[in-house]
């Protein structure tokens, strides 16, 4: 099997705001990968690059709003954020956690900075990532899984570390469930550290160069840089050009239709429909803005 080879390096799209607290770069769908189907399971990746924030009373985010169809997560590197939903969930996430959300059947959620941070204010810089639910799983129960940093597994490395999320490497394997093959890691590397990964090679998989810069397949990636990589082949190296910190996913493809309308993502215009409908009876349940 030959190596996989990369596809592009893509340079952040200009950022827009989400609400009022989050300025995001949104690499996928429509940003830098037209294809929805691209990087199936994973839907959507917004990244917000590190920026300051004033302090305020008034924590900013984004008020109450419906999903359906997928999962939510959120992984927080600089700053905290609060969650809370109308499945009676609530958490607030620290640097180095994450917020893994399965809206199945349909949730009310809204995001905010934490109250804290927020008077505080300061650097802020996340991922909020959409993966898509198999069409057998798409009206599972609401389910919010809190990972907390001290959680997640690490695999050791000479000059880094693999921290797992989802998924696994080697036997080693991540605390987040989920409903389909995928894995999540934050790679870190010092600088010449390198690491080699595989994965079957109908896997989508994308890189995030959250901080420093790395080498992939000989191709320089640096900071708020997306890397794209082919399904040519299985294994790929990363070598750091200064110390590091690279978002990886890579997940089986869900080989289903896509039907996609705002905050619902199902396998078809009917379903979005009923999504619509449900959402006006207030089938989502009830969460108050403030
Ligand atoms: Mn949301």
């Amino acid at each position: 099997m030959p190596n996989r080879s990369v596809e592009a390096v893509y340079t952040a799209p200009s950022p827009h705001m989400v609400g009022d607290g989050f300025r995001v770069h949104h690499f996928f769908p429509d940003g830098v990968i037209q294809d929805k189907q691209r990087m199936s399971p994973f839907f959507m990746l917004d990244y917000a690059s590190p920026f300051t924030f004033t302090p305020t009373d008034t924590p900013r985010g984004v008020g109450v709003h419906p999903h359906r169809g997928f999962e939510t997560v959120t992984i927080a590197y600089q700053g905290k954020i609060a969650h809370h939903d109308s499945a009676g969930n609530h958490g607030v996430i620290d640097a180095g956690d994450v917020q893994w959300m399965t809206a199945g059947s349909g949730v009310l959620h809204k995001e905010y900075h934490d109250k804290e941070f927020a008077a505080q204010g300061g650097l802020f810089q996340m991922v909020q990532l959409w993966v898509n639910l198999p069409k057998a799983h798409k009206m599972t129960a609401p389910r919010y899984q809190e990972l907390p940093a001290a959680g997640m597994a690490r695999y050791p490395l000479q000059g880094g570390e693999i921290e797992i999320i989802a998924g696994a490497y080697k036997e080693m394997k991540g605390p987040a469930a989920t409903f389909s093959p995928l894995h999540v890691y934050n790679v870190r590397l010092e600088s010449d550290a390198h690491c080699t990964l595989s994965f079957p090679s109908h896997y989508n998989t994308a890189l995030v160069v959250i901080k420093g810069a790395i080498l992939v397949d000989d191709q320089l990636a640096q900071a708020n840089q997306f890397v794209l990589l082919c399904n040519d082949g299985e294994e790929f190296k990363l070598t750091a050009t200064e110390n590091c910190i690279v978002l990886v996913l890579s997940g089986e493809p869900l080989g289903e239709p896509i039907a996609a309308y705002g905050p619902f993502l199902m396998n078809s215009w009917k379903e979005i429909e009923q999504a619509v409908v449900d959402f006006n009876e207030g089938k989502f349940g009830i969460l108050s803005d403030h």
